[in-house]
């Protein structure tokens, strides 16, 4: 999909699932927000040269958290650039302590590569896009160190993978612990007054419903608090099929053994299903493939998800 510019110079990249969206500022100094997932790299770089932008002379970049899908292009244009590298201040104790647990990317089984963090950015900060001025809200849940950035000029939310306009982003519980729920639920309140005209969410096209997305985050939140096995089932099916995203191509066969071969699985099993490893693959497996999103042809699994 062709950039989308959004404000003066200030272009919106809609990407998939893998590749998180990102934003590209374009100007004397570019400034990044995101840098997608490290396989997409190339694409990434396609995107920058359309608008002009040589990743060598990148000036700042912005993440709203350390997931691999939000930071794969990070060390390889600050290795062209010497460019700063803003995270609010939890993300940044992530990436100085080289912790790949608590930014999930061990756990999940992601490819991913440590930077050099030179900014901790706090909440109520305002971080400038070139002209265009952001302030910075912490809205932890999905990820411990999750940021949006409101421009209340332009009446714009970026909010990564805190709001998202009919799902919403995994929880993982095993490594956030279980009060990232009710982070999750306080994140939403906290920018349920803002006044938005359009979001810009991490995954999925814009949309201007800003109060119909808060209220259906809502919902989901308290189906999770009733039911904590909805949070697993949630889990296991968006991870198989991120899963997928990431090898491409997998061999029928060899699914499950891929599957087990990251910590998640057994985890997630263990805390949310009663049944065998196996039968709890099985269900979930057989689910995405009834609704069409695992596809098997002459024995490769792949997903028609976009990447
Ligand atoms: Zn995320």
């Amino acid at each position: 999909m062709a950039p989308v510019e959004i404000a003066k110079d200030l272009f919106f990249i809609q990407r998939g699932y893998l590749n998180a969206n990102h934003f590209v500022w374009r100007g004397e100094r570019p400034v990044l927000i995101d840098t997608g997932y490290l396989d997409g790299y190339g694409e990434t770089l396609r995107y920058l040269q359309m608008l002009d932008v040589d990743p060598a002379g990148v000036g700042r970049i912005v993440n709203t958290h350390t997931h691999c899908d939000h930071i794969g292009g990070n060390r390889r244009i600050q290795e062209a650039s010497g460019c700063e590298i803003a995270l609010h201040r939890i993300g940044k104790h992530f990436i100085d302590q080289r912790d790949d647990w608590s930014t999930w990317w061990r756990f999940y089984g992601q490819k991913a590569e440590f930077f050099t963090c030179t900014r901790a950015l706090e909440d109520g900060d305002l971080i400038d896009i070139g002209p265009h001025r952001f302030q910075v809200l912490y809205t932890p849940g999905h990820a411990a160190d999750g940021i949006v950035l409101y421009c209340p000029k332009s009446r714009i939310l970026i909010s990564s993978d805190t709001l998202w306009q009919q799902d919403m982003a995994v929880m993982t519980l095993a490594v956030e612990g279980s009060r990232a729920l009710f982070d999750m639920a306080d994140s939403i309140e906290k920018i349920a007054g803002l006044d938005v005209e359009t979001v810009y969410p991490g995954h999925g096209p814009p949309f201007s419903d800003f109060a119909g997305a808060v209220s259906r985050c809502r919902g989901r939140i308290r189906g999770f608090l009733t039911d904590p096995e909805a949070v697993g089932a949630d889990v296991m099916k968006k991870i198989m099929i991120y899963t997928l995203l990431m090898h491409r191509q997998v061999p029928a066969e060899r699914f499950f053994d891929l599957i087990r071969s990251a910590p998640w699985f057994d985890l997630t099993a263990e805390r949310y299903f009663a049944d065998d490893r196996y039968g709890v693959f099985q269900r979930f497996f057989t689910e995405l493939k009834k609704r069409g999103l695992i596809l098997e042809k002459d024995g490769v699994l792949t997903t028609p998800v976009q990447p």
